[in-house]
């Protein structure tokens, strides 16, 4: 590529980024200004699977092996009928994951 391409790619990008803030800042405003209308949350936990750590033992530092479960972290979903925007509940902290069966929505700005 010669250096007249180059500098006319790295324009081009510069560009770009900027309509992509633009458009982004658009976005925003206009989900904002929704009356947005929810549909019913939906369930949707998200899955870390089981895994094993490795025996690091040396001497007589014990470490290991260990079988970590799999673990289900409650998690709600609700999509806006009208512009499509779909926000999900925070992850709980571990000592709530239990008992937490109720969707939480935080508010995104
Ligand atoms: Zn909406």
């Amino acid at each position: 590529m010669k250096g007249e391409e180059i500098k006319k790619l790295r324009q081009e990008i510069a560009t770009a980024e900027k309509d992509l803030e633009n458009k982004k800042k658009i976005l925003i405003e206009a989900e904002d200004a929704c009356d947005h209308d929810w549909e019913k949350p939906v369930f949707k936990p998200k899955i870390i699977p089981a895994y094993d750590i490795p025996d690091r033992s040396r001497g007589s530092d014990y470490s290991g092996p260990l079988h970590v479960q799999e673990q289900e972290i409650p998690r709600w979903f609700q999509t806006c009928t009208k512009c499509g925007l779909t926000l999900m509940t925070e992850e709980y902290a571990e000592s709530e994951r239990e008992t937490t069966r109720t969707p939480v929505f935080r508010k995104r700005h």
